[in-house]
């Protein structure tokens, strides 16, 4: 298994970085597809926007694949990689409701569950995932087919702002030519927000 260095990463790393020989390593590489069986080099646990950055730019300036891992429920296990930089969401947990305005503001690691309980709370709701430990970010990626489709839409139908309310770490130059084996999360978004 490779190993990374990460001396200067730790420097500007505000989360937690995991590497092999860690105890928390193996349950932290898992995904839900209990098939996908990968070993990242390198697990960043990021504690804000600022990490993703850092982390991007890690992996680019090494060569490294890139494996962003939301909720983890992605059946191929885009969210974990061989040998890479794991980009890890799960940390980053901040809701922000505004009901007059009925809108959702969540960080990438924020699951269905927590973001129903803190509309409920609120009597609003949007589309979520039929299972409530799918992450908010990887399902609105990928459309995202709930319960209260056919009186709201999709969940992608529902962001609001795209453009400006995403906060999107980006490798630069173009992150999919430079990104080795860039497994399907070559550009991390670290929030988004719904009405
Ligand atoms: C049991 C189960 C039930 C499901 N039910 C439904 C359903 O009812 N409706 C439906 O539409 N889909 C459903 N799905 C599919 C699921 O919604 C998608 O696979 C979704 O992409 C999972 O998102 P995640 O964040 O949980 O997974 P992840 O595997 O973490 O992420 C999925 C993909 O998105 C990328 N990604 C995640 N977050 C970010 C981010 N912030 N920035 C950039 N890339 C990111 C990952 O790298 C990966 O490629 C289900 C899947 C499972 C396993």
């Amino acid at each position: 298994m490779a190993q990374v260095t990460t001396d200067r990463l730790q420097a500007e790393f505000e989360g937690e970085l995991v590497e092999p020989r860690d105890p928390q390593y193996d349950m932290l590489r898992r995904v839900f597809n209990g098939a996908v069986d990968r070993h990242p080099a390198l697990i960043a646990r990021c504690a804000g926007p600022e990490d993703v950055i850092a982390a991007v730019n890690h992996a680019r300036d090494r060569g490294l694949e890139i494996a962003v891992h939301g909720g983890g429920h992605g059946v191929r296990g885009h969210a974990t990689c061989d040998d890479g930089v794991m980009i890890d969401l799960r940390p980053m947990k901040d809701i922000e409701i505004d009901s007059a305005r009925r809108r959702a503001r969540v960080q990438a690691g924020v699951t269905w569950r927590e973001l129903d309980e803190a509309t409920q709370a609120e009597g609003l709701a949007v589309t979520g995932g039929r299972v409530s430990s799918t992450g908010v970010a990887g399902f609105t990626l990928g459309s995202g087919s709930g319960w209260l489709e056919r009186k709201l839409g999709l969940a992608a139908d529902n962001r609001a702002q795209p453009r400006s309310s995403w906060r999107m770490a980006r490798s630069s130059p173009p992150p999919r030519a430079s990104i080795p084996g860039c497994s399907g999360g070559c550009a991390a978004a670290a929030a988004t927000s719904a009405s």
